[in-house]
């Protein structure tokens, strides 16, 4: 019995006398089990963000943090609702951040996005469950509102910026710097300013690059419609029109006067004990798609 075969031949090939073409071969598509399951970047399913670094396969993005749950009738959830409305006065593109089951779970980062190898995840977990034992629960607070950029310069974000609690923050995250640096991976910012994004926009591309003059316009017309016959000796070049893209806005960077004006309009109330500050009990890990969580059990930072 034949093997099954992988090769299939265009119908052109069988049916005239003259002595076979060389044979075009179509390779059938493969069935979708023995595709390698790589996540596509879709940046429309995505409000336009891009992946910052490309997928491995067997690698897998970690980050950590610290989350606080916004209560949808609580006064920082109105604040928060109010700063993006004004901003989107001034930027109608900005992306809110994290709405989730009817509140708002926003993260304080203790660490850049790191990308780990499936044997890293453990010792990861480790490291962060050791820092939970490490330190007690403690108040911090938002101080003001101000704008970061990711070190790719592809996103920048609206921040609450945290004040109080910035030294217990700092050293938990300086707790996991050995752990980063064993696995190679960047420590967080050597002058770290801990936050809770609210909102971002993505920015203009670095260096647009111009269409080279000579290239010839994109022929979208089908042959049958253009003015002159097709010559036979010479093909008509081929005319393969982009897939459409959704296209979505980008700014150069947010206007300067936007985070001074809505500091002048909220900081006020943002940084009131009653309505920006928040418990930190907790250090999560994010690796893949699961998040492993610890109670903070140490002795309180002196
Ligand atoms: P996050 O909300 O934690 O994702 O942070 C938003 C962005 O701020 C991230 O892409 C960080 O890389 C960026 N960022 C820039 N400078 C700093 C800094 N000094 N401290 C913390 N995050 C920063």
């Amino acid at each position: 019995m034949q093997p099954p075969s992988l090769v299939a031949y265009s119908s052109e090939d069988d049916d005239d006398d003259q002595p076979p073409p060389p044979k075009r071969r179509k390779l059938p598509p493969l069935p979708a089990s023995l595709l390698p399951q790589v996540p596509i970047d879709d940046p429309s399913k995505h409000q336009g963000r891009t992946r910052t670094t490309p997928h491995v396969e067997g690698q897998f993005a970690a980050y950590i943090y610290v989350s606080l749950f916004v209560d949808p009738n609580s006064r920082l959830y109105a604040l928060i609702d109010d700063i993006l409305r004004d901003a989107r006065k001034t930027v109608p593109s900005l992306c809110e951040i994290a709405l989730q089951d009817g509140g708002k779970e926003l993260h304080v980062s203790l660490s850049r996005p790191t990308y780990l190898r499936a044997h890293q995840r453990e010792h990861l977990k480790r490291a962060v469950k050791a820092v939970a034992k490490q330190y007690s629960p403690f108040t911090a607070s938002f101080a003001a509102l101000s704008d970061l950029t990711n070190d790719e310069r592809t996103r920048t974000f609206i921040t609450m910026e945290v004040g109080a609690g910035h030294a217990e923050l700092r050293a938990m995250a300086d707790a996991l710097t050995p752990t980063l640096k064993s696995i190679r991976q960047k420590e967080f910012y050597t002058d770290p300013r801990f936050h809770a994004s609210i909102a971002w926009a993505l920015l203009d591309s670095p260096s647009p690059s111009p269409p080279p003059a000579s290239s010839p316009p994109l022929n979208l017309q089908s042959p049958s419609s253009s003015q002159t016959p097709p010559s036979h000796s010479t093909p008509p070049p081929l005319a393969i029109p982009p897939p459409l893209q959704p296209t979505f806005s980008t700014i150069p960077h947010l206007p300067p006067s936007l985070i001074p004006s809505l500091n002048a309009s909220h900081a006020p109330t943002l940084s009131s004990p009653s309505i920006g500050s928040f418990h930190v009990d907790t250090v999560n890990v994010k690796i893949g798609k699961q998040i492993f969580s610890w109670g903070l059990s140490g002795a309180p930072l002196e």
